[in-house]
């Protein structure tokens, strides 16, 4: 039975320390809805005191009899409950995640619902997983069998909250490491809602911190920490590669999922509807707030001009609003200075030389006080401009034309990033052609933006580092150990 939580019981004042929930030594800061610039609630900031304590409990749960012991089908009975406490609150966190993030509630909604089956696949991985006896080639027996790795630290960024926390906390609790998980600093709430749920289902004391603050103070000391042993990260790439550098000096782990600048190809003989809707999902659905958007599309140019048309009539047609508002497509961003980072960029782009088809500025009116920026279409652009190459984080799509596969293929790895990538065409041998050639973590034919919690994720390039998901998401946070067991009547024969 579940026991039901409410965010408005909740003080949101208090960091988890293992379990134990009290103010944190880095004061306290402000959570703003993006919608109005109302304060959403306080919330408690760690300090590097508190690091230290969330370590030193994680250090003394993992070693616990009561946890170390426990059988993998056991604890996949905690993840179990977990998943179903997420599940019973899945409204609730999405009312506070719209607030907190100004997202829709459908999307809060999938997203706590996503975290919630995340926690159910990983405990199915856990009653499934097998060791390995391997073949010996001596006298012995040979197995390989995989150990927690201890302190584990979690490190989320703000564009989906709950569902990023699950995907890291499930996999290392299943693996029987405790976990330090540091949210972004622009949304801390559901993570720290998520740590009082996880208590309440039962999870033993110590294994599980939640400590907000800035990346650059509890991140960075997290991951420098001799007793954390791997640091599960998903952000920006120059983050990443920050955290990866610090972690080469430890020898230490490191798992990457970080920026995109994914390329979307539409052959001529697509179905256009199909396409059109796929696009428009692909770059604006979050706002525009998702490393996989599709934020650079290569058009056949035989369909250009019909395909265009049809985009942007479909994207000035978006409804923009409220979270909260169930006609919402575009919902505001995550805070005001991001959006002004959007339309600086966009704004870049046309002064060198872009031309908008729709959207490219900020809204006035109704929309003046929150954080909005409309669908937004370029072109006039080339695939060596800035807004082709680099991450905007927001809704903008650049729009190029292409006929020739080779110079297709070219163009679309000529890019840092290689996280995704769509293709919409009726031609399969086609599809899989570029499919095997384009530099990407994930391609999507004639689909865009779906994910398997058995289907590993991950970048390729300055896109990251490792995989999420799929049957060897468990193990990516377990030392893998050999066995030589003696098997020989007689000493070996050397001394
Ligand atoms: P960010 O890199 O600024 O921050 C991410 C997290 O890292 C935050 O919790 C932040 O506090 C922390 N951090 C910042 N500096 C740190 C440091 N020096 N040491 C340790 N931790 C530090 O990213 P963001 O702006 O929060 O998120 C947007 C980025 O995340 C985009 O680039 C987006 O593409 C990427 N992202 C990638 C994926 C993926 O799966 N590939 C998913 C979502 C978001």
């Amino acid at each position: 039975m579940t026991t039901m939580l409410e965010p408005a019981q909740i003080d949101f004042s208090q960091i988890c320390v293992g379990g134990i929930f009290r103010a944190g030594e880095g004061g306290t800061g402000r959570s703003i809805d993006p919608t109005d610039g109302a304060l959403v609630a306080d919330y408690g900031i760690a300090g590097l005191g508190d690091v230290e304590e969330a370590v030193a409990m994680g250090r003394t749960a993992v070693e616990d009899p009561a946890w170390r012991n426990l059988k993998p089908h056991e604890r996949a009975r905690v993840l179990a409950r977990i998943g179903d406490a997420l599940e019973a609150h899945a409204e609730v966190i999405s009312v506070l995640q719209t607030r907190d993030t100004g997202k829709t509630l459908a999307e809060t909604r999938a997203l706590a619902l996503s975290a919630a089956g995340t926690f159910r696949y990983v405990a199915a991985t856990l009653e499934t997983m097998d060791e390995e006896l391997t073949p010996p080639r001596g006298p012995w027996l040979t197995m390989s069998v995989h150990e927690p790795l201890g302190v584990v630290a979690a490190i989320t960024p703000w564009n989906s909250p709950i569902a990023s926390d699950a995907q890291k906390v499930a996999p290392a609790l299943a693996a029987g490491n405790a976990v330090i998980l540091k949210p972004a600093e622009w949304t801390p709430l559901v993570s720290l809602f998520f740590a009082r749920l996880a208590y309440a289902a039962g999870l033993p004391k110590g294994l599980l911190s939640v400590l907000p603050g800035p990346g650059r103070i509890i991140g960075d000391a997290l991951v420098r920490h001799e007793q954390v042993k791997k640091v599960s990260f998903t952000g920006g790439t120059v983050t990443g590669i920050r955290i990866a550098q610090i972690a080469a000096t430890k020898l230490m782990p490191v798992s990457l999922e970080l920026g995109g600048k994914s390329p979307t190809i539409v052959f001529p003989d697509a179905d256009i509807e199909e396409a059109v809707a796929g696009v428009l999902y692909g770059v604006f659905s979050s706002t525009g707030q998702s490393c996989i958007a599709g934020s650079r599309l290569f058009v056949h140019e035989s369909i250009r001009e019909e395909f265009v048309d049809r985009l942007v009539a479909r994207a000035s047609a978006l409804r923009m609003g409220r979270g909260d508002a169930p006609a919402t497509q575009m919902a505001p961003m995550i805070h005001h200075r991001h959006r002004d980072h959007v339309a600086a960029m966009v704004d870049a782009a046309v002064a060198a030389g872009a031309r908008v088809l729709c959207g490219g500025e900020v809204p006035q009116g109704e929309f003046a006080e929150g954080a909005w920026y409309p669908p937004t279409i370029l072109d006039n652009v080339v695939n060596t401009d800035t807004i082709c190459r680099e991450e905007v984080f927001g809704p903008v799509l650049a729009v190029m034309s292409w006929s020739d596969e080779e110079d297709l293929v070219s163009q679309c790895n000529d890019n840092a990033y290689g996280l995704a990538c769509g293709i919409w065409t009726r031609d399969y041998k086609a599809a899989w052609r570029i499919a095997r050639r384009i530099e990407a973590g994930t391609v999507w034919i004639n689909t865009y933006k779906q994910f398997s919690s058995s289907t590993p994720f991950g970048g390729v390039k300055e896109s990251g580092l490792g995989r999420e998901k799929g049957r060897h998401w468990v193990q990516s946070y377990m030392n893998q150990k050999a066995i030589y067991w003696g098997m020989s009547e007689q000493p070996i024969g050397w001394a």
